[in-house]
């Protein structure tokens, strides 16, 4: 039973609309009310939240390896002016942001760092409930490239059972820390039934300062500048994400580009929704 309470919490929160860091105002509503408004509402927050599939033909998947290990890429081929927002770690909060990705309807990813988020689960079903589906990071953010077969295994097995038995589903990718990872990394997330690991083509410094020193600023892995069609954006969760989330999707929409969901672009067999 132990574990089962947390979830319970969070589920009434999540059903209530609250965001983390706050609980909701029940007072002068009686239990009854409360039950029939959770019925009503459960069937609707468990219900992923479906983003736009992209026109068939428009995007290239990522290439399946002939080892028939997961594959690892770090953008998405296609034409379309798309952008793939995805979120690290877990270790800070910013309860504002829940707020603009509902409001906004924005789609993202998260990779959650399973030892960070432990106390925070409530944050993580309000995004969840927002549409974000969440994926592997580890457990504890070693460079995985330097440990052993079982000890990246550990990391990678124990975070999706964690993922699992918190927000429902089994993470299907995985993003190795610092971007680290060696063949064994590949069979270790084979054999946590992780179906391909994702990279990023640019990183976005919310919150800290780039290799050059510049806080917040975007940069791309490739040297150039701006966004080019099915990058892979990293950001990390930190304190003042809001503020420097919306900046960037200002910079997305002065560009003529938008954020996609990156998981419709990708067949089943990699971990997506798209047919394949
Ligand atoms: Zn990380």
């Amino acid at each position: 039973m132990r574990g089962k309470f947390p979830l319970i919490s969070c589920v009434i929160a999540g059903v209530l609309g609250v965001s983390a860091g706050s609980w909701p105002e029940v007072r002068g509503q009686t239990l009854s009310e409360t039950r029939t408004s959770l019925r009503t509402q459960l069937p609707a927050m468990f219900a992923d939240r479906q983003w736009a599939t992209p026109k068939p033909g428009s995007w290239t998947p990522p290439r399946k390896g002939d080892d028939g290990l997961p594959p690892v890429f770090n953008r998405i081929q296609t034409q379309d002016k798309v952008v793939f927002l995805t979120i690290d770690d877990g270790y800070e909060y910013d309860a504002a942001f829940v707020d603009i990705v509902r409001r906004e309807r924005v789609p993202i990813l998260t990779f959650l760092t399973t030892n960070y988020v432990k106390g925070h689960g409530q944050y993580f079903w309000a995004l969840r409930n927002a549409g974000s589906r969440m994926e592997n990071h580890t457990v504890s953010h070693p460079n995985m490239a330097g440990l052993s077969a079982e000890a990246q295994k550990r990391e990678i097995c124990r975070s999706s059972d964690t993922i699992t038995a918190q927000y429902g589903r089994r993470p299907q990718i995985f993003r190795p820390p610092f971007g680290s990872y060696n063949q064994t990394t590949r069979q270790a997330a084979r054999d946590c039934g992780v179906k391909s690991l994702m990279l990023w083509s640019a990183e976005f410094y919310n919150g800290t300062t780039s290799p050059r020193g510049v806080r917040g600023e975007f940069v791309r892995g490739d040297g150039g500048t701006g966004f080019k069609p099915g990058d892979i954006v990293l950001m990390h969760y930190r304190k003042g994400l809001a503020q420097d989330f919306t900046t960037l999707l200002g910079w997305i929409r002065q560009q003529g580009f938008r954020p996609a969901a990156v998981e419709n672009y990708l067949p089943m067999s990699l971990g997506g929704n798209a047919p394949g």
